[in-house]
């Protein structure tokens, strides 16, 4: 039996800095200390958080005297404009790549143009894009909403930082037939470019996969869509007590992979929970890296 851990994948640069301004501001600031939301899609983290004095909140009343952090996603001007009326200290962790996105968005739509913006529309990352766009954009998630779009002389596109690119490219194809200028923006993040290509390598080169992360986490779950569609043994699990002894049945050669919300404790985790599952072969077990 063989353990492959994909090359890249677990916690993005976007993630681990957001991670490291909350237990920053955690020590510096005496009191209350929320974040805007859940920081990271990953239950345990969120739950060590909560350990910490970092709490989520989903709301904005009764928080006189504390500090607000915003996560990695970002948030939309109007939330900046509301959390600055009520007069609540922020400290703002969106991802630099986020905010880069942001500005794009802002520019295209200061210059009139439509934006089609390429993402899940339950996404903080695309609720903060839409609020940027000045009510230019519009959110595609699948194929089959570009079709009742009118055609159109000029249109720009881009995408959820995380989004799938096979995706990305099909609907910028269905695009093209339906403009005579479209403008092509691929703002899918180089962390997210990697994981995706380290998990479709890994899934071609293993015959059992297992995707460890948080089921609200886009990412993680792009990164079993792709996985799913080369290996149909393709397992998505939160955490490592989810893998069971049919799972691993006939497995011989097993992969693992995490997206940017995933820790290393949790793939190790995993590991462990599959090592133990094969005690009787101890002796013929490799802990590896894909070399593809
Ligand atoms: S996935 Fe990319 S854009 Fe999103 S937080 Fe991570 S590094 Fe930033």
């Amino acid at each position: 039996m063989q353990i492959i851990i994909a090359k890249n994948s677990g916690l993005c640069y976007g993630v681990k800095r957001a991670l490291n301004i909350a237990r920053e501001t955690r020590q510096k600031k005496s009191g209350n200390v929320f974040t805007l939301g859940d920081l990271i899609h990953n239950p345990q983290v969120i739950s060590d958080l909560k350990e910490q004095g970092i709490l989520s909140i989903n709301n904005l009343d009764r928080l006189n005297g504390a500090t607000v952090i915003i996560r990695s996603h970002g948030i939309s001007p109007d939330i900046y404009k509301l959390l600055a009326k009520k007069n609540i200290k922020i400290v703002d962790a969106t991802c630099p790549i986020v905010k880069k996105i942001q500005r794009l968005v802002e520019v295209l739509s200061k210059e009139k143009e439509e934006i089609i913006i390429v993402g899940n529309k339950e996404h903080p990352e695309i609720k903060g894009l839409i609020g940027f766009s000045q009510k230019r954009g519009i959110i595609v998630e699948n194929e089959a909403q570009v079709k009742p779009l009118p055609h159109k002389k000029k249109r720009a596109v881009l995408a959820q930082s995380t989004q799938d690119f096979y995706l990305f490219e099909k609907i910028v194809s269905a695009l093209i037939e339906k403009t005579e200028e479209l403008k092509v923006y691929n703002t899918i993040c180089h962390s997210t470019k990697t994981r995706q290509k380290s998990t479709s390598e890994l899934a071609s080169c293993v015959d059992t996969l297992f995707i460890v992360g948080g089921k609200n986490s886009s990412n993680t779950n792009k990164l079993y869509q792709i996985s799913k569609r080369i290996l149909p043994n393709t397992h998505f699990i939160e955490s490592a007590n989810q893998i069971t002894q049919e799972m691993l049945k006939t497995a011989k050669k097993i992969g693992l992979s995490g997206g940017a919300s995933t820790p290393p404790e949790a793939i190790q985790e995993a590991v462990v929970r599959i090592k133990t599952s094969f005690k009787h072969q101890s002796q013929r077990e490799k802990i590896v890296q894909c070399q593809r």
